[in-house]
């Protein structure tokens, strides 16, 4: 039994199957990469296992405990932080202030403006935002305000504002897009150092095979919403099927 167990699951937008009955399995302690040309699902299947959509039919299970019912909010609490396709950051709010909604929110369950700002003042949470912001290099930014930041930076904070809850699941869409070959090597050593450091299971989609096969245990491609293969990196690399569908060979 994997810490995430994806049954079965169907997705339709109108008359589009984005999801045609995916199985996934991702076990504790791994990194799992989801494959697949543009328009494949991933993103959709993503959105589905964090109540940002709601699956047709199938079943989502995450810890023993099905998500599906639940809201955006209440998955975070149970463990499942993810990083967005395009960084969901508060462009208005300092880096360091951001990193404190994610430690508010996961010591009290809720959060708002004014108590961010008051609890920069505050000891305990500021030294884990702190922490965090060193852990990532970007500590020297903590005052910068966060919509001047570069897009590897942007990527950077929002993955440093999901670490800093301790997820036990931590799900990754594209984190590299658009990143400078220099950010995507450093976000690789992050996640390599993370993994290592820490009990945490990783799901990341990605188009950039060399982040894919620095990272990833198991590699599952999607196609037309579909698994086509799921397997190791060594054998992915060489099926048929893959270069078919995939790399359009
Ligand atoms: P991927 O992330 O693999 O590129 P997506 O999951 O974003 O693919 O999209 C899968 C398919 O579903 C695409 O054809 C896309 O246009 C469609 N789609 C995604 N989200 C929506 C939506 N909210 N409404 C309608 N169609 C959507
Ligand atoms: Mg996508």
């Amino acid at each position: 039994m994997g810490l995430l167990e994806v049954k079965d699951v169907n997705k339709r937008f109108g008359g589009l199957q984005a999801l045609g009955n995916v199985n996934l399995s991702v076990a504790e302690n791994t990194c799992h990469a989801i494959i697949g040309p543009n328009g494949a699902g991933k993103s959709t299947l993503l959105n589905c296992l964090v109540g940002k959509l709601i699956p047709d039919t199938g079943s989502v299970m995450f810890d023993g405990q099905s998500v599906l019912g639940r809201t955006p909010f209440e998955i975070n609490q149970m463990g499942i932080s993810r990083v967005f396709q395009t960084p969901e950051i508060f462009g208005d709010l300092t880096v360091m202030e951001n990193m404190l909604i994610p430690c508010f929110a996961k010591r009290d369950g809720s959060f708002a403006l004014h108590g961010i700002r008051s609890v920069l003042s505050e000891g305990e949470l500021r030294d884990q935002a702190e922490q965090m912001l060193d852990d990532v290099n970007m500590l020297d930014k903590r005052n910068m305000h966060s919509a001047s930041m570069s897009r590897g930076d942007k990527r950077r904070l929002e993955m440093a504002m999901c670490l800093v809850q301790n997820p036990k699941l931590l799900l990754l869409d594209e984190p590299t897009a658009g990143m400078a070959r220099a950010d995507t090597n450093n976000t690789i050593d992050l996640l390599k150092e993370i993994k290592e450091k820490r009990d945490i299971t990783i799901a990341i989609i990605e188009h950039d095979m060399h982040v894919v096969f620095s990272l990833a245990e198991r590699i599952t491609v999607l196609a037309q919403g579909t698994p086509l293969v799921e397997d190791t990196p060594e054998n992915i690399k060489g099926h048929p099927k893959v270069k078919e569908a995939y790399l359009g060979e």
